[in-house]
């Protein structure tokens, strides 16, 4: 406890000491998926990089103190557009997807985030906030769109570094009539007749994407919160309108303290996106390779420079994994990591240091004891790393059963929900159907442990 952290801020684009607004707890924010198409290797980083700072901060101050929220946007633009193309309708795709990209952070195996809201859950508390800013003046209504007046929040652009003209001119800025100034952004707009929407003082409609931010960090982490995460494309213009609606509303002096952001994923140079055309989706690895090399592959470049996607890095992240699996050990409870090891990740999450004090600890395991072995594998485990016994990592590629282990791992979460809300007649079908594919599991102090048959 009581480590210094030093994050990057991109506010003020300096390496920073961590200094949370309560001493004792942490508020985080992070922006989560538009759950409209499966989500990509480009979009798995900022899972796994907010997963580790996640877990750093639990261990500094305490596993009850931090507070991550990770949103779903499951109302935008792109899922209307999706579902038309898809032929689904909208709920019955963003189930999907969400589904599916629950699956994807079990493959990686990414700790649950401590709350995880959906904006169509919190639409009313969106109208509050766009009535409050046009009762402010920081709005005006034209034709039942709801415009923030850009020009009316003087620190516009502090985050992106840049002054109005320059951002507008690097960017798309949405043209409409109905808009004051080329900059001001929407904060609602009304929706065709087959598309979603919700009563509201300006009518028939649905929120701006960049409202749902403000609103549900407000609701979980309060007006100011300190740290705020997302890939380094939302700086303008999400994060920058986050900040002017947020401050405005609220009528705060500062939002998030700290912002942070990752760099993109690359393929030969470029950028993975949707609208390149060049993306790899995570559950096409799926049943070829263990999760674990996905999650390595990720952290081996600091979160702030790009990661050139490749099968050379594939490659290297199995072999390595291969290689670290000969000296694990099945640990009763997690053994104390020594401060030096764990350093590089209070600086500024310095994962590819972090992974070269490993390789460290490995070393020194080929001619120590059971307790060098111990420490190696707890300081894996720490990262998300080994998270599979010897046997399970070796049976991967053996298994006869027709699950694979992500879908195990999801069958044993479901069961432990059924469990929690003392559903024991689901939670035994659930058993049931596991040891029919040849799985058999097993609950141990308060864990469930699995094996194939
Ligand atoms: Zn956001």
């Amino acid at each position: 406890m009581n480590k210094n952290i030093f994050l990057t801020n991109s506010l003020g684009s300096k390496k920073e000491k961590f200094v949370p607004i309560d001493k004792n707890k942490v508020g985080m924010y992070v922006c989560g998926p538009t759950v409209y198409d499966d989500p990509h290797i480009g979009n798995a980083r900022p899972l796994v990089v907010f997963d580790i700072l996640f877990r750093v901060l639990k261990c500094n101050f305490g596993e009850k103190n931090v507070t991550y929220v990770r949103n779903i946007t499951d109302i935008d633009d792109k899922i209307i557009q999706s579902s038309l193309e898809k032929k689904k309708n909208i709920k019955e795709l963003t189930n999907e997807i969400t589904k599916n990209f629950h699956e994807d952070c079990i493959y990686l195996n990414c700790q649950n985030p401590s709350h995880e809201p959906k904006a169509t859950e919190n639409i009313s508390l969106m109208i509050e906030m766009v009535d409050k800013l046009v009762k402010k003046n920081f709005a005006y209504i034209n034709n039942q769109h709801v415009y923030f007046e850009v020009k009316k929040f003087k620190e516009y652009g502090k985050l992106s570094n840049k002054k109005l003209d320059q951002l507008i001119a690097g960017s798309r800025v949405e043209v409409s009539d109905n808009k004051k100034n080329p900059e001001d952004f929407v904060l609602w707009k009304p929706s065709e007749d087959n598309e979603p929407y919700w009563d509201s003082p300006w009518g028939k409609g649905r929120p701006g994407w960049h409202l749902e931010c403000s609103v549900m960090s407000k609701k979980f982490l309060g007006d100011k919160f300190d740290i705020h995460g997302g890939g380094r494309d939302l700086i303008f213009p999400h994060h920058e309108n986050e900040i002017a609606q947020s401050r405005c509303a609220n009528e705060n002096d500062s939002f998030a303290n700290y912002w942070v952001h990752n760099g993109f994923i690359t393929m030969s140079n470029e950028k993975m996106a949707k609208s390149q055309g060049n993306i790899l989706k995570i559950k096409d690895f799926k049943n070829k390779i263990s999760g674990q090399v996905l999650r390595l592959a990720l952290i081996s470049s600091h979160y702030k420079q790009p990661l050139d996607w490749n099968n050379k890095l594939i490659d290297e992240c199995t072999n390595t994994l291969n290689k670290w699996y000969g000296s694990y050990v099945n640990l009763k409870k997690p053994v104390l990591i020594p401060d030096d090891i764990l350093e590089p990740l209070y600086d500024d999450l310095n994962t590819p240091g972090y992974i070269a004090n490993l390789h460290k600890l490995f070393d020194k395991t080929q001619k120590g004891d059971l307790n060098d072995k111990q420490i190696f594998t707890s300081a894996c485990n720490f990262i998300g790393l080994l998270s599979n016994t010897k046997e399970e990592w070796m049976g991967l590629k053996k298994s006869k059963s027709t699950l694979s282990e992500e879908e195990i791992l999801l069958k044993i979460k479901e069961r432990n929900k059924a469990r929690e809300d003392k559903n024991y007649k689901l939670a035994d079908k659930i058993r049931n159907e596991l040891i029919d594919k040849g799985v058999i599991i097993e609950d141990l102090n308060g864990k469930t442990n699995w094996k194939f048959k």
